[in-house]
């Protein structure tokens, strides 16, 4: 059984339900929806993707109701991300892969599309075919990245490990 309890002493606790009656996940979580489970344990569960972008394409979601990672408690996140880590450990070892991408994203705008804290784990092929879009933008001049850091460096007031 999942405890919140202690969980909603986190900051971002408005955002934290055992279950949202709306969610998919939550839903396969509960046993409403079908799922073609790899691992669950007391607070996580790893299961197939239905739409995968390369055969073997696993998603590792926490059991709570969290939409994202930066709403996520560090004690969900703790034991999601060794779940992750064994998963990623099981496709390089059991499809004998060459690599695996773990992607994760959070809101619209980064092209979140199911509202519950998701890892993509992806097993990687050298012959799979697969390109990520992945466009870098340079900065015109230094100032402008190092400026940047700057901003994040004074966001992380509750930087705590
Ligand atoms: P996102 O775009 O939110 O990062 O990824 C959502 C993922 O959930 C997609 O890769 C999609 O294929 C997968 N997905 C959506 N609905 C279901 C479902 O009902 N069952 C399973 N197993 N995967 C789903
Ligand atoms: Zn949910």
């Amino acid at each position: 059984m999942t405890t919140v309890e202690p969980l909603n002493r986190e900051p971002n606790n408005r955002f934290l339900n055992a279950m949202n009656s709306d969610c998919i996940f939550c839903k396969i979580v509960a046993g409403q929806l079908p799922s073609c489970k790899v691992l669950e344990n007391a607070d996580t569960l790893a299961f197939m993707d239905i739409g995968p972008i390369v055969p073997g394409h696993t998603l590792v979601i926490p059991k709570i109701h969290v939409e994202t990672l930066p709403a996520a408690p560090a004690a969900i996140l703790q034991k999601l991300i060794i779940v992750v880590q064994n998963i990623a450990r099981a496709q390089l070892s059991a499809f004998k892969a060459d690599g695996v991408n773990v992607i994760q994203a959070n809101g619209q705008a980064a092209g979140q599309v199911v509202p519950h804290l998701h890892f993509h784990v992806i097993p990687r092929f050298a012959t799979d075919g697969h390109h990520w879009n992945w466009k870098p933008h340079p900065y015109a001049k230094s100032e402008e990245m190092s400026a940047l850091a700057e901003k994040i460096k004074a966001a992380l007031t509750d930087y705590r490990v």
